[in-house]
């Protein structure tokens, strides 16, 4: 669906997967307008299909676009094209405990621009995928790397946006660690290199006793929609949850380690490098991280009862 400047979205339209065309002076090719999210639809024992809280996907979205003189969908037509996507991809979504489809909406500054300015019109599309695991450790513990030598973010940049010019850049960090033998990199914020930010595509709780504690969006980090759930989750189930400056030092007293997001869900950190220190978490049963991973895809698949109104059948 596309929008030009000042007026509302079109109604979208229904089209198989396929190349899109673009203009050579696209802002998103030129000056990096671009904003994506990441939503998963799950399907029930019952063979219904469930959204997990999409219009927190619309509200970032929109903010984002506002952080990038962007146009965007509105709340309601974003939620209705995440339905009809899922609709109509509806026997791609894996049977439970085998998967989800994966949805991905874009938003892209599609107009013309030579010189640099916010583009005249905009497209929101969104495509879709069956998945399984993210990471190729499938549900075993990660271990990540605490990267120096590159920021994820800096203050006052757009780190707590989803915009894909946040992600080439730290393609390198991300590429050599694996190459190197981790799972993925923690990155530590940019001004003092002393606190936890998070990782290339989640963020990081700790956990000690019975307290949990993930750095505050402070304007650098995503605020993710599964570490907002996992934080009102583990308030429910009795667990002191502390958003605040969390210091990399932290990491050698705490028990667990986890990471949370859209596509791993709450996933088990097994050792952390920082600098020439490797620490080792507790995992696997019993842990908080598996009660918190137990709890939110319960209410994601459907097994467990959605008292917080977080679920939206589609069908
Ligand atoms: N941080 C970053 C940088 C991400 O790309 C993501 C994935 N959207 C997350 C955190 C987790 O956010 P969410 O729980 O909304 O998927």
């Amino acid at each position: 669906t596309k929008c030009c400047e000042g007026q509302h979205f079109e109604e979208g339209q229904l089209s198989r997967y396929g190349n899109i065309e673009l203009s050579p002076a696209a802002g998103v090719l030129n000056y990096g307008q671009g904003l994506f999210e990441g939503t998963k639809a799950y399907r029930k024992e019952n063979g219904r299909v469930l959204l997990f809280r999409p219009e927190q996907n619309a509200i970032r979205m929109k903010i984002g676009a506002e952080r990038m003189c962007m146009a965007s969908p509105s709340i309601e037509h974003f939620v209705h094209a995440l339905k009809q996507t899922v609709l109509a991809n509806k026997r791609w979504i894996p049977p439970p405990g085998k998967g989800s489809l994966y949805l991905r909406p874009l938003l892209l500054g599609t107009g013309p621009v030579l010189g640099l300015a916010p583009a005249p019109e905009y497209t929101f599309l969104i495509y879709a995928s069956p998945v399984r695991n993210y990471f190729k450790e499938g549900s075993a513990p990660l271990n990540l790397h605490v990267e120096e030598n590159f920021d994820r973010a800096s203050r006052r940049g757009t780190g707590n946006v989803k915009t894909i010019s946040n992600y080439a850049p730290v393609l390198m960090a991300q590429t050599t660690a694996k190459k190197r033998g981790f799972s993925d990199v923690l990155y530590l914020d940019s001004a003092t290199k002393k606190n936890l930010e998070e990782v290339s595509s989640c963020n990081i709780f700790i956990a000690k006793g019975k307290c949990i504690a993930t750095p505050a969006t402070n304007g650098t980090i995503l605020s993710g929609i599964t570490r907002k759930s996992v934080i009102e989750i583990a308030g429910d189930l009795g667990y002191q949850v502390e958003e605040r400056a969390v210091g990399v030092d932290e990491l050698i007293e705490a028990d667990e380690v986890f990471c949370t997001g859209t596509a791993v869900g709450v996933a088990p950190v097994g050792s952390i490098t920082y600098q020439d220190k490797r620490m080792e978490y507790i995992t696997g049963s019993g842990t908080i991280c598996e009660e918190l991973n137990d709890t939110i895809s319960g209410i994601q698949t459907g097994t467990i009862e959605d008292k917080k109104g977080w679920i939206i059948e589609v069908d």
